[in-house]
This record gives C-alpha cells, sequence and structure tokens, in this order.
C-alpha cells in the first residue's frame, strides 16, 4: 500500500538565470503560498544565486538546491563545489546524476553515488536521477537499466527526508516527448519495490519525482500516477507561471 506523501515539485533552472531572474525567483515564493503544508516547491538555481535566494525564500514554501557536488568536502578540485559549501551558501538538497552530467562528464553510478554520500555528510537531501536512453526504451531493456541505475547510484543507508530518486527518462527531457501514464507508473512501482527492499520502510517514504517534458497541461495526468510523488522541471520551471501552474496540480 503506498504512503501519502507530501509532493515536492523541484525545479532544475540548469545554467540559466543571472542576479536579475530574482524576481522570477521572487513570483515563485509568492505564488507558493497557497502550496504551504501541500506541497514542498523547491527551485534549483546556478550555484552562483543559491545565497540570494536562500536568503528571499527564508520563511516560505519553497526551498533552494545545488544542481551537482563534488564527492570530497575540500581540497584540490578547480572549479567544484563541495555538498558542504552548498549548505553552507542555504542549499537544502543537490541533484546528484542528472543525465546531462552523465553524459557531459562522463559521471558513473559509482561516482553519482559517492555524491549522494556525500549531500548526507553535510546534511542535504539527495536528489538522485535516473532514466533509460530511447534506445534502451526501445529494446524493452528499461527496467533493467533502471535496476542498474538504482543499484549503483543510490546511498548506502537512506530515509524519506534525505533521499528523493528522480526518473528522467533521457529522451524525454528537454523535447517535449513523454512516456504514456502506464509507463511512467511501471517504473515507479519498480523504483519503490526497489527502494523498500534497500531501505525497509523508510523506502515506502522516499519520494520518486518525475521528469522530462513537465508542463502545466500534462502535470495533471503525469503527476496524479500511484508512485509518483511529484516532479523535477527543467525548461517549465524557468517561468514562474509555468512551475506554479504544474505545482497547482496538488493545489
Ligand atoms: C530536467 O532536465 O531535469 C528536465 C526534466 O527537463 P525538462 O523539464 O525541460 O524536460
Amino acid at each position: 500500500m503506498a504512503e501519502k506523501l507530501r509532493p515536492l515539485v523541484a525545479g532544475n533552472w540548469k545554467m540559466n538565470g543571472l542576479a536579475a531572474s530574482a524576481a522570477e525567483f521572487g513570483k515563485v515564493v509568492a505564488g507558493a503560498a497557497p502550496l504551504a503544508g501541500k506541497a514542498d516547491l523547491m527551485i534549483c538555481p546556478p550555484a552562483t544565486l543559491i545565497p540570494a535566494f536562500a536568503a528571499s525564500a527564508r520563511g516560505s514554501a519553497v526551498t533552494v538546491g545545488g544542481q551537482d557536488c563534488h564527492a570530497k568536502a575540500s581540497g584540490a578540485h578547480t572549479g567544484d563545489l563541495a555538498a558542504e559549501m552548498l549548505a553552507d551558501a542555504g542549499a537544502v538538497a543537490v541533484i546528484v546524476g542528472h543525465s546531462e552530467r552523465r553524459a557531459d562528464h562522463g559521471e558513473t553510478d559509482a561516482q553519482v553515488r559517492d555524491k549522494a554520500q556525500a549531500a548526507h555528510r553535510a546534511g542535504l537531501t539527495a536528489i538522485v536521477c535516473v532514466g533509460e536512453q530511447r534506445s534502451e526504451r526501445e529494446a524493452r531493456e528499461t527496467l533493467a537499466v533502471i535496476g542498474r541505475q538504482l543499484e549503483g547510484s543510490l546511498p548506502d543507508a537512506a530515509t524519506g527526508a534525505n533521499l528523493v530518486v528522480a526518473y528522467e527518462p533521457v529522451w524525454a527531457i528537454g523535447t517535449g516527448l513523454t512516456p504514456t501514464p502506464a509507463d511512467v507508473g511501471e517504473v515507479h512501482a519498480f523504483i519503490r519495490q526497489h527502494l523498500r527492499q534497500r531501505y525497509g520502510a523508510e523506502g515506502g517514504r522516499v519520494r520518486i519525482l518525475y521528469g522530462g517534458s513537465v508542463k502545466p497541461a500534462n502535470a495533471g495526468e503525469l503527476l496524479t500516477i500511484a508512485d509518483v510523488n511529484g516532479a523535477l522541471v527543467g525548461g517549465a520551471s524557468l517561468k514562474a507561471d509555468d512551475f506554479l501552474g504544474i505545482a497547482a496540480v496538488y493545489g
């Protein structure tokens, strides 16, 4: 029996946003008020904007997260950011293993797992992304691929509070394409089963987000599927109205 979990709608701004974007973020904060207690909202801006956004969101229904972290807490890693630095800047969570990082930086499941554990070390919630390529779905390998990614990328220990899993079919990201509700439901049920086997009762409390071309127009269909506990939103999170239009499903 699925537990009733408070949904999370997280926006991944990717490499978009300058100081002037504070106005758009302010609209998210203002518009989120009616959802307080019904859904958690989070924006993951570029790291440069975390301190300002976290300060302006304080006391609201919106939190701020990072988009990646290094596995180590400090050291000679030019250009990287430690999970501790994100926490220090005001983030409460960090996305790890996004398919763009797996593709652009060759991140492996083992590295993603180390990053998730680093997030926990720093007191952050790890949002671990998994998802199949189009060729893998066509070859009916989706569940095998997701199973391998979960096995390799998830931390050893986790709770419903410090782990979120995002199912993001790579072919659905930024393309306007989405899997059928039945396909989403199948993968989310599979992820839930894996989480329960791995973490026991806590595995039933880990939120599983769907990500990949979520828009206000399809949010009602995608976000009400069993074991879909919210969304990870890319493009549509850049416009406050669209992001809030998605979260309104839970209003
Ligand atoms: C993402 O990159 O995490 C994502 C879901 O992007 P989009 O919503 O633009 O497909």
